[in-house]
């Protein structure tokens, strides 16, 4: 049977760092397989579901280069793809249990569960729901519904030993008689999460379910409803949760933890794909860690995730940023720039290896575009000579189209000088160039600028040291 994986979002904000990971894990796993992946949207939540987010959260996994086989968007045979297009196999699913005394009707109040919940808490009981409306008599269950009360379908969970063969953590066992017979329809009539997740894993198709580890406790209750409609249930593998600094798991206090926040940063879809990929999974040993989504897809196995939580760790994730900053092709990396200049391509060019993020370079070159105040240059009485010469050179060398002409340059101009006057020499010109004493190398900012803007800040800034 061929493999077919899913990833099934629910449209309720924007796409979470730990959801793009289980998004990527899928989409490597398909690829390594030559399988299909299977964009879901789990839309059932009326409320809190909103289109905009699902069509940010397909443009996000669009920039993260995870493309799908089939979805909401390009189809498929197993569609529709949204759940909320779904109900009525939800619907006839449960008339089907209900027909075989596998779902029942309950009238419980979420006051009158929360009491439940209190009253077992208090006698030391796991706070789940005891059961008490399966054994209504149907009478007295036609009366009431008759009557308009409120009721939700419930599954009835077999008493059963439920084992899942975890792809990441081995064997789990779970027992039935430990799980409380779960809601399928709720009481407006929606279908709960593990009603739609189970019955559209089935009947898509689906060979393996990877998600979250929070998930974990819905597995057995899905894997039963599985079987109670005859099917035979997906396999599974639980992926680690991702976690803060500080060891909770990773949420908005920790900073940013949406794709769109890190895109908006700067970061590209190379260096996160490549970060996220490593937050939970080790490549073979003696594999550069830095790699492509192809590269990944060929070394990637579920047996090297790791059972335990991994840790967000923004600086690493700068650090790989920065390595596929690095390796970008200039021309790619104008895509992203503007004004699409002589200007901008020099800087890009020769900056974009100090930096940790596009936003980072695109600030570094507007910094070196935008011309200096001449009322806060703060230029020591000495500039004035060191200027002179360079401004003499800037004349004399004439010819500016390279990096080497810009080190020729320099060097005419501090021909004379004594190495405290070069030093001299180099704060002057970084402040006549860009308005401030630190920043890139001299020889790199000149030929940034250019001849005639170089030679035009310099003689602004000798303005500056005329006194006043
Ligand atoms: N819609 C669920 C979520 O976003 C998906 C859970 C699953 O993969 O089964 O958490």
């Amino acid at each position: 049977m061929s493999v077919r994986v899913r990833f099934a979002p629910s449209p309720t904000g924007s796409l979470h760092v730990g959801n793009a990971r289980t998004a990527l894990f899928n989409w490597l796993f398909a690829r390594k397989h030559g399988g299909g992946l299977i964009l879901r949207i789990e839309d059932t939540d009326r409320e809190r579901s909103r289109p905009e987010w699902e069509a940010a959260i397909l443009e996000d996994l669009r920039w993260l280069g995870l493309h799908w086989d089939e979805g909401p968007d390009v189809g498929g045979d197993a569609g529709p793809y949204r759940q909320s297009e779904r109900l009525e196999a939800y619907q006839a699913a449960v008339d089907r249990l209900m027909g075989e005394g596998k779902a029942y009707f309950c009238f419980c109040s979420p006051e009158a569960l929360e009491a439940q919940r209190q009253d077992r808490l208090a006698r030391g009981l796991p706070p789940r729901y005891d059961g008490r409306c399966r054994s209504l008599p149907a009478e007295e269950v036609r009366q009431r519904r008759g009557a308009g009360e409120a009721s939700a379908v419930r599954f009835v969970m077999p008493r059963e030993r439920i084992t899942v063969h975890d792809h990441v953590k081995g064997e789990i066992r779970f027992l039935g008689s430990d799980l409380d017979d779960f809601v399928l329809l709720r009481a407006d009539g929606s279908p709960s999460y593990n009603l739609a997740a189970a019955l559209d894993d089935c009947r898509m198709g689906i060979t393996l379910v990877i998600r979250g580890d929070d998930h974990l406790a819905n597995t057995p209750r899905q894997m039963a409803l599985a079987r109670a409609l005859g099917w035979e249930p997906p396999q599974f593998a639980h992926l680690p949760l991702i976690h803060g600094s500080d060891g909770a798991p990773l949420s908005k206090r920790h900073g940013a933890v949406s794709v769109a926040e890190h895109r908006a940063a700067g970061i590209l879809p190379e260096g996160l794909v490549n970060y996220l990929a490593l937050l939970g999974w080790s490549p073979p040993a003696g594999r550069d860690e830095v790699m492509d989504l192809p590269t990944l897809s060929g070394l990637f196995t579920l047996d090297r995730v790791s059972r335990s939580p991994a840790k967000f760790d923004p600086e690493r994730l700068a650090w790989f940023n920065r390595q596929h900053l690095r390796r970008l092709p200039t021309g790619q990396l104008l895509a992203f720039m503007e004004p699409a200049d002589d200007l901008t391509e020099r800087a890009a060019r020769l900056l974009h290896k100090e930096v940790d993020s596009l936003v980072a370079l695109k600030r570094a070159i507007a910094e070196i575009r935008s011309e200096p105040e001449l009322e806060s240059l703060d230029l020591p009485a000495t500039a004035e000579s060191a200027l002179l010469q360079l401004r003499g050179a800037l004349v004399v060398q004439g010819r500016l189209e390279s990096e080497e002409d810009a080190q020729r340059i320099l060097a005419h101009a501090a021909r004379d000088l004594a190495p405290d006057g070069r030093r001299v020499l180099m704060r002057a010109a970084r402040l006549a160039l860009i308005g401030k004493p630190d920043g890139p190398p001299v020889a790199t900012l000149l030929w940034i600028l250019g001849a005639e803007r170089a030679k035009q800040r310099v003689e602004n800034a000798l303005k500056g040291c005329v006194a006043p």
